[in-house]
């Protein structure tokens, strides 16, 4: 098994090239050049899963032992299964230690790396609208070699998101960048079109570009599968931003995972349903929405997906569909979701929630953080604020240095 570009052009690589590289060399997308089949019994814990849907991506560069290892540091905590009716269920997939499902691919990148950089220094370079950022830096704080930088945008992250980013220090460098998100990505980017720079200082992306992100994603949509009755075949319903999670979802569909379809739910940032419906890819204008983690003008994995159905519109709509909603609509869904079954779900689950409604037979709703991360909007639906169990933050103390969005990442990094 090798990965190959989303454009074509590239030669196939190992996964420990397709890491280290994050982007192909044509500029497209690394994607598997094949989809092993897997078959689990009813109950399989998630550890058994990582290990035998992960194996034949990452072998021989990482032995099955190493493998084991990796995903018993990284996969710490479970994708549990909530039922809220007899088919509606809920994957709560913010158990992990920042409460949102990022937790996932980033932690297991995190040891990937560890053992890929043999005593070499690599620099992550990650632009984050909140959650991901917050993920890198626990899953890379104290690993070895590596330098984790985390670009954000000033004054446009929580209080709590903030702290998650720059409240570790140490090999965490926290970019506070005086501009707005689409900023903090252009300047990711410029660094690794610098390919000086990139040598010289062995960059790495830790966005959902880079394979290592991608793949362990697959995992929780087969444990999903082992939590529900034997033989159901489940509508899948995820909340999307760059469509990482959802490529998950498709990947496990093509690995074997019984699936009667997949719903990728949308703000206004709407680019993939305006598509799915006219047949035309147009980029639309950044819209801030209540659920930040899914305000993405234009998603940087929706070309993995079409890529698996070779581009084909027609095959693309018959594997998925996509819906979008406001976000006076999510604030209505939220609260029939607590009004109903007594479920509190942060924004994002809850927008996942209307893409529910209308579907028939089992569906499982794909909830991608803890309500407790959306303190305001959750507590003024719901007069109810679950409090997270613990939360990755640091020493409490913001360690973080400034940057003009019109600079370049260069004179930082030297
Ligand atoms: C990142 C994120 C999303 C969007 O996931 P994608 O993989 O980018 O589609 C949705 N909800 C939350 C809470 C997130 O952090």
């Amino acid at each position: 098994l090798k990965f190959v570009s989303t454009k074509g052009f590239s030669e196939a690589v190992s996964f420990k090239e397709a890491v280290l590289g994050s982007v192909a060399t044509d500029g497209g997308l690394y994607v598997p050049s094949s989809f092993p089949a897997v078959e689990f019994a009813p109950g399989t814990g998630l550890q058994m899963i990582g290990r035998a849907v992960l194996a034949p991506y990452v072998s021989p560069d990482i032995s099955e032992e190493d493998l084991a290892g990796i995903i018993e540091k990284a996969f710490t905590f479970d994708a549990p299964l909530v039922q809220l009716d007899k088919y509606l269920y809920v994957l709560e997939l913010f158990h992990g230690p920042t409460a949102a499902f990022k937790d996932f691919g980033v932690r297991f990148m995190a040891r990937v790396i560890e053992n890929f950089a043999e005593g070499q220094e690599v620099s992550i370079l990650t632009a984050t609208s909140g959650d991901t950022g917050g993920a890198v830096a626990a899953a890379f704080h104290g690993v070895p070699n590596v330098r984790g930088i985390i670009l954000y945008p000033k004054n446009k992250v929580s209080p709590i998101q903030e702290m998650q980013i720059a409240g570790f220090g140490d090999n965490i460098i926290a970019l506070e960048v005086d501009g707005n998100f689409d900023d903090c990505q252009r300047m990711v980017r410029a660094a690794f079109a610098d390919a000086d720079l990139r040598k010289q200082h062995s960059l790495l992306s830790a966005n959902s570009i880079n394979i290592a992100r991608l793949l362990p994603q697959i995992c929780y949509y087969f444990r999903a599968y082992a939590q529900l009755e034997a033989g159901s075949k489940p509508t899948f319903v995820v909340p999307s931003g760059n469509f990482g999670n959802l490529t998950g979802g498709v990947y496990a569909r093509k690995m074997g995972l019984p699936a009667a379809g997949f719903v990728a739910v949308t703000n206004a940032n709407d680019v993939v349903p305006r598509y799915l419906k006219s047949g035309e890819y147009k980029v639309g204008a950044f819209v801030e929405t209540l659920t930040n983690a899914m305000d993405i003008a234009d998603p940087s994995n929706f070309t993995r997906i079409e890529a698996l159905y070779s581009f084909n519109l027609e095959r693309l709509r018959a594997a998925v569909s996509a819906r979008r909603f406001t976000d006076a609509q999510m604030l209505d869904g939220m609260k029939r979701l607590y009004e109903d079954y007594g479920y509190v779900a942060d924004p994002h689950t809850a927008q996942g929630f209307l893409g529910t409604e209308g579907i028939d037979g089992p569906k499982v709703l794909v909830s991608t953080a803890h309500p407790g991360k959306f303190r305001e909007t959750v507590g003024q639906v719901t007069r109810n604020i679950p409090v997270i169990a613990s939360l990755e933050i640091g020493n409490k103390l913001l360690h973080k240095q400034s940057i003009d969005a019109r600079d370049g990442l260069r004179a930082f990094l030297d």
